[in-house]
């Protein structure tokens, strides 16, 4: 059995090379894998399944044709959190809760996109409760589809200038989250993406000794965790290569 870990390539028709290099990454790192979780922020930004961008439907198409003999399992991220089930079931895959446990491998795992982990980001959490609700999303989704492309290219923006303005410690995952969250679940292994910071951490839940695995986002390089023979491995590779 073998596992695969994506997530926050931010996939945008802004930037080829990345959406390329998914492509490239399902015909090769992920072709003999069995299963393959993106755990959010897949797309810089979803208006909804009706979206008849070039972008949507050739990553519909390439996930489908890779689904077709592989398990795709998707849960949002702060970016695509309007993703639905019509794209789901058009693209082969299965929508996952937002906060998920596992069985990967035998071993109890929690997943999710990270965001929620961030508690000291209290502008973000008070935004995010707004765009959760499914009046608002009822609401933003019957509204043309031009008009959502410029709310989302405006919020584009304004996150952009709202991660420049803030401190380094406040976008990464507050330490007593992670550590409630765990015991909450009773796992003693998190998977996520959001903070951009990939790397392995170890952690206390329950008062035994537990791992955290980041995700890294895709740029000029991406990454994914795999998970083979009970071991973990987060690997970045050359989006060109
Ligand atoms: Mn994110």
């Amino acid at each position: 059995m073998r596992s695969l870990f994506i997530s926050d390539l931010h996939l945008s028709s802004h930037s080829p090379a990345i959406v390329d290099g998914f492509l490239k990454f399902l015909q090769n790192q992920a072709t003999d894998a069995d299963e393959l979780y993106i755990l959010g922020d897949f797309f810089d930004a979803w208006i909804g399944d009706d979206d008849d961008s070039p972008l949507a439907a050739d990553i519909k198409q390439a996930l489908r044709k890779y689904a077709s003999n592989h398990t795709v399992y998707f849960l949002h991220g702060n970016r695509d959190f309007l993703l639905g089930e019509k794209f789901a079931q058009q693209a082969g895959i299965n929508l996952l809760p937002e906060t998920c446990v596992i069985n990967l491998h035998g071993r109890h795992t929690l997943i999710m996109h990270g965001d929620t982990l961030c508690t000291r980001d209290t502008e973000y959490l008070k935004f995010r409760t707004m765009v959760r609700n499914p009046a608002w999303q009822q609401q933003v989704l019957a509204l043309p589809l031009p008009q959502r492309r410029q709310m989302a290219a405006d919020l584009r923006q304004k996150t952009q200038s709202m991660i420049a303005m803030k401190a380094e410690d406040i976008m990464d995952v507050t330490p007593e989250e992670v550590e409630k969250i765990m015991a909450a679940y009773g796992v003693d292994l998190l998977i996520h993406g959001h903070t951009h910071r990939p790397a392995r951490h170890e952690v206390s839940a329950n008062g035994a000794m537990a791992e955290r695995w980041v995700l890294g986002d895709w740029n000029q390089t991406g990454w994914y965790l795999v998970v083979e023979n009970g071991e973990l491995d987060l690997i970045e590779f050359d989006l060109a290569a």
